[in-house]
């Protein structure tokens, strides 16, 4: 472990780098987020939030760079093992904008069926667990149902409750709520709140600059594969430094 990284920090990125073919999309990303801290990413389209989430859990191989997450290290540079990608990814909980429930399954099979495949549970431990979770997502009474029979906004609090039945460490979240009209996506980002209230560590690429402002502690804006602006969410929402960073943010507000 470096010195130099905060002890109390969860997520560690450390010059992150990733290319596909000539385009350079991360241009060495360091980050840090502390357990239980939410951490906004915003930024133009284009400029490498998918890929870098996607880094995170190894879904995209960085070409450089490190990762920590929870005391599980990788060097992207030595080729990690599938094994050690594996126990990275089942400390992140992945929810994306597109909710990919299996249409053929139920909301409760859905949710247990990770639980059974990963974490060997029984059916009945799976299951008991997977209705928890839908009561905290407030969706128990569509335990029964299939994924077609419930709106967006539901599909998408059923994503979370399927993350969350893994047990993660950390949330990632690729704009969950830019497919969803604007009253469905207020539901999807009060289940975020109270996951932030609860004391969950996050780590969500947004456009919502409400949610940025008020439910993130730190703010990061990308442009071009780089971190432009990185700091406290009020700082960085009000009075954000660079001129590319002022761009962005009048053009979204
Ligand atoms: P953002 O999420 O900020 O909109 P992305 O991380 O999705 O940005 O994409 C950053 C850049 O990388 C874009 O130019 C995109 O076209 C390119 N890109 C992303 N994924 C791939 C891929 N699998 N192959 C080739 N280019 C990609
Ligand atoms: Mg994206």
């Amino acid at each position: 472990m470096n010195d130099s990284t905060p002890k109390s920090s969860l997520v560690h990125v450390e010059k992150l780098k990733k290319s596909f073919g000539t385009l350079t999309v991360l241009d060495g990303i360091d980050l840090d987020v502390a357990q239980g801290e939410v951490l906004a990413i915003i930024g133009p389209s284009g400029s490498g939030k998918s890929t870098l989430l996607r880094c995170i859990n190894f879904l995209e191989t960085p070409d450089e760079g490190r990762i920590r997450l929870a005391g599980v290290e990788i060097d992207a540079g030595r080729h990690p093992g599938q094994r050690q990608i594996l126990e990275l990814r089942r400390l992140a909980g992945m929810v994306f904008q597109s909710f990919n429930l299996f249409p053929h399954m139920t909301v409760l099979e859905n949710i247990s069926l990770a639980q059974k495949r990963v974490l060997t549970r029984s059916q009945s431990e799976a299951d008991g667990r997977s209705m928890e979770l839908l009561e905290r997502v407030g969706l128990a009474a569509k335990a029964k149902e299939y994924p077609h029979r419930c709106s967006g906004g539901q599909q998408q609090r059923i994503a979370i409750a399927r993350a969350l039945a893994l047990n993660p460490k950390v949330m990632l979240f690729d704009e969950p709520t830019s497919a969803l009209d604007p009253e469905l996506g207020l539901e999807v980002l009060s289940v975020m709140r109270e996951l932030a209230q609860d004391g969950m560590t996050m780590i969500v690429v947004t456009h919502e600059m409400h949610f940025a402002e008020s439910v993130s502690d730190h703010v990061m804006i990308m442009a071009d594969g780089r971190i432009i602006e990185y700091g406290p969410s009020a700082e960085i929402m009000r009075n954000p430094q660079s001129a590319r960073a002022q761009r962005f943010l009048n053009a979204v507000r």
